[in-house]
């Protein structure tokens, strides 16, 4: 797998200081402790604003999956949509997941590009 070259924006920082150490950080709600996705900026649930990045286990399944292939030379990739065991949906590429099958147990892990910030991919647990 050839991974694309990933940068922070600002908002990402603690999400890839964490991915740095090999850690998923996702955001859990200070007021009512709902989980949520890393994009997420409130909580829906109770309507608070704390978000707190807070880690996760890591632990996931398939939800669906999309093979895409690059333009030009370069490996086909699986992209999917995965839920973590937290609860939050998260899109990620597959690594090493020949035969994909919705409810497959997964893991999360990081690619380390030789440019940019660490890449969450899921493998098969
Ligand atoms: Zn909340």
């Amino acid at each position: 797998m050839t991974p694309p070259t990933i940068r922070r924006d600002g908002r990402s920082d603690a999400f890839f200081d964490a991915a740095g150490r090999g850690e998923l950080v996702i955001k859990r709600c200070a007021d009512c402790a709902a989980w949520h996705a890393p994009e997420a900026s409130g909580c829906h649930l109770c309507g608070g604003a704390a978000l707190e990045w807070t880690r996760a286990s890591g632990d996931a399944v398939l939800i669906t999956w999309a093979k895409v292939h690059p333009r030009g030379e370069g490996d086909a990739l699986h992209i999917a949509f995965v839920e973590l065991a937290e609860g939050p949906w998260l899109h990620a590429a597959l690594d090493g997941v020949d035969d994909p099958s919705a409810g497959l147990a997964l893991k999360a892990a990081f690619v380390r590009p030789d440019d940019g910030e660490p890449l969450l991919v899921f493998r098969t647990a």
